[in-house]
């Protein structure tokens, strides 16, 4: 069928077009139809300037009365327009000559933007314009507003999928779920809804064809989970003994006692290790709730029936850091404890991969390097996924296909609560565990914003902080996505602390640098050799160092909700009071101001979790760090939450349905399956 063939195969669509496409997970044509835009605009009707109203997004069409250049620092331009019901301002703080001359005196300007209060008329800044030298209709549907990627814009998308709508006709998707509707009728009106469409609804997700689709979207998560886990369940694995002695040594060496909800998750951990069939379990607790101690128990049970363990970080840094802490731990039971990843040289990768085959090292601790396929297990009984925020969907399927003979067990752990709804779609596979309590030493962190122009104050209370033994982190956030970019303003803000706090000893960290040089910066922080870490966000996961009770974040404004909290999550960790200073760069916009609001009030990371879901949306940006590893193409868990508990109830009934799952599953999640054997 042609909609299955290569994305390629449209006219307009090279290599390159496809390369950038791929980003957004299309592949074929079909891919490319089911990615529905999110949001629309209506430019189909002119607004008069006497009708607007703040906050609208509009279309108008008037005259240029007068443009005057700002004779301030920061050049702008304004261009007053006119109709015959008003006058408006348009602003540019960006624009060339060709501009100047667009807005010609009396010439006819039609613009698009958002209706601002200016002074003394209202205005829209940057908005998007035309000069019309002849009457040129208005558009005849709603504009569609697709997720999009770097190196591809609203136009380029719309054309392509103008010439990717005509190749559908009325009975080229069968409807799986429900014979009332079409689906090519629901994707047509989708892609160009007419201009009497809700658009309200339209953007709150709640179309009737948008409904239609959600609940066909969540019932191919659910029906591939189920598939999976039902393959899962028929798979073997070596039940293991559990060493009780082993046990009580290892707890009996720690400095603390486990919180009740550790004991708690230990003893599910346990229950599913002994028995032969595959252990499937996501471990949820909040940053700081003491994880690492959770998965060291199950490496120890499992390396003492002499079968081998690996438990995966998202990083190096957080890599090396649980393998000098399960290290410590493991090695005086008498257990090998081996450290793998991508930045070992070839050499000591082939040393250590001949000692994972010959099955000497039992328990390793490692990057994703851990599970490349030139490297052999001799007997492979647990994997432990540390920080499975990272780990999208397609990553813990792939995990599975490392098929041995035996099915190793399988344990994620994340600090990132998964609100209900999200659960149900894309964690059905596994069984929860929760840690639902800190330990009891913990004092609450205050969190408190700066303006960055009282920067030097800030350095100063720094200095007598650290005069006082606290250690303190302060982070550089991410520029634009550029590492390069970022690690130079981190550079260049440890030149700085350097300079203004010569009695300190600081250090930086950053992803430009060797994994060696990481590694043995983070010691020294880790040994109290240095007062303040300069560091991008590498150390946002996972990194413990109890003695630092101080984080400041430079332009915090620039991080996601969840990502702030993980951050913050460095301090607090040890007796003492503790700090986490939010620096921004002012104006704020609202998100931010939200954003660094709920940060102040709450350290629960299932309310900022389910928050920030809220304030991004699902969908809006695809492709980057903070959108998490599942989005969806319709399904919203916030809008959709009747539909999902609806899908999960057909699911027993369709399940035995090979031609709706495998059809399904094929449409919705085509990128995802290749993991999964239907
Ligand atoms: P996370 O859940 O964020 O991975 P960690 O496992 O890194 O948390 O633990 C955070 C810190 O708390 C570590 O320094 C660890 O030694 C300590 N810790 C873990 N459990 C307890 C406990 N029950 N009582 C006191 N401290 C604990
Ligand atoms: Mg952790």
């Amino acid at each position: 069928m042609i909609l299955e063939q290569n994305i390629t195969q449209l006219p307009g669509v090279g290599p390159k077009m496809a390369k950038t496409l791929e980003k957004l997970h299309i592949h074929t044509i079909q891919d490319l139809i089911f990615h529905l835009p999110y949001r629309y605009q209506d430019r189909t009707r002119l607004v008069p300037i006497e009708a607007l109203r703040i906050g609208d997004t509009a279309i108008v069409e008037a005259r240029v009365v007068k443009k005057e250049l700002s004779q301030g620092k920061r050049k702008y331009l304004t261009v007053w327009i006119k109709d015959g019901t008003g006058l408006m301002m348009l602003k540019f703080f960006n624009f060339n000559s060709g501009m100047l001359k667009t807005f010609d005196d009396d010439g006819l300007i039609r613009a698009f933007g958002e209706v601002k209060k200016g002074y003394p008329y209202l205005e829209m800044v940057h908005p998007e314009f035309k000069a019309l030298h002849e009457n040129i209709p208005v558009e005849e549907r709603l504009t569609p507003i697709y997720p999009l990627t770097a190196g591809l814009t609203q136009k380029q998308i719309r054309s392509i999928m103008a010439s990717a709508m005509k190749l559908i006709t009325p009975d080229s998707f069968p409807s799986f779920v429900s014979q009332k509707y079409s689906l090519s009728e629901a994707l047509h009106y989708l892609h160009n809804p007419p201009p009497d469409a809700d658009l309200f609804q339209l953007s709150e997700g709640l179309h009737p064809w948008q409904k239609a689709l959600a609940l066909e979207e969540i019932l191919a998560y659910q029906l591939a989970l189920s598939r999976a886990r039902e393959q899962e369940s028929q798979k073997e694995s070596i039940p293991i003994k559990l060493s009780f002695d082993a046990e009580k040594t290892l707890l009996s060496a720690l400095p603390y006692k486990l919180t009740n909800a550790q004991n708690r998750v230990i003893a599910e951990i346990k229950e599913d290790l002994m028995q032969d069939k595959p252990m499937m379990r996501l471990v949820q607790g909040d940053v700081g709730s003491g994880k690492t101690i959770v998965a060291t128990v199950a490496l120890l049970h499992v390396a003492m029936m002499k079968q081998q363990a690996i438990m995966i970080a998202p990083t190096e840094l957080l890599a090396e850091q649980h393998y000098l802490t399960i290290s410590k731990l493991l090695t005086p039971l008498g257990i090998s404890v081996t450290f793998l990843s991508g930045g070992l040289t070839a050499k000591e990768k082939r040393i250590r991969g001949e000692a994972i085959k010959n099955g000497e090292a039992q328990v390793i601790v490692g990057t994703h390097a851990t599970f490349q396929e030139s490297v052999e297990y001799s007997s492979l009984a647990l994997v432990i996924v540390d920080e499975q925020h990272r780990f999208g969907v397609e990553q813990r399927l792939a995990l599975q296909e490392k098929n041995q003979l035996q099915q190793p067990h399988f344990l994620m752990m994340t600090a990132t609560p998964i609100p209900r709804t999200l659960a149900m779609i894309a964690y059905a596979d596994l069984k929860h565990s929760i840690i639902d309590e800190k330990p009891a030493n913990r004092i609450p962190i205050t969190t408190t914003l700066v303006n960055h122009q009282k920067r030097d104050q800030l350095i100063s209370r720094l200095a007598l902080q650290c005069a006082e033994g606290v250690q303190a982190y302060w982070v550089c956030t991410l520029i634009e996505s550029n590492e390069t970019l970022t690690a130079q303003a981190a550079e260049e803000s440890h030149h700085l602390l350097e300079e203004s706090l010569p009695d300190l000893r600081i250090g930086l960290l950053h992803g430009k640098m060797k994994p060696k040089d990481k590694e043995s910066i983070m010691q020294s922080f880790k040994n109290h050799e240095l007062d303040v870490l300069v560091a991008t966000t590498v150390i946002e996961v996972g990194v413990d160092v109890p003695n630092a009770s101080i984080m400041i974040i430079e332009n915090a404004e620039r991080l996601g909700l969840f990502q702030l909290h993980q951050l913050r999550g460095r301090v607090g960790r040890g007796s003492k009071a503790s700090f986490c200073l939010l620096m921004y760069e002012p104006p704020l916009s609202q998100v931010a101001q939200e954003r660094l609001r709920i940060l102040q009030q709450t350290e629960d990371g299932f309310v900022i979790a389910e928050k920030d879901l809220e304030l991004r949306g699902t969908g809006e940006i695809i492709g980057t760090k903070q959108t998490g590893e599942v989005t969806f193409k319709v399904a919203n868990i916030f809008q959709h939450k009747d539909i999902i508990e609806k899908a999960q109830k057909m699911v027993p009934k369709l399940l035995d349905n090979d031609e709706i799952v495998n059809g399904l599953i094929k449409r919705w999640l085509n990128h995802r399956t290749q993991f999964i054997h239907v």
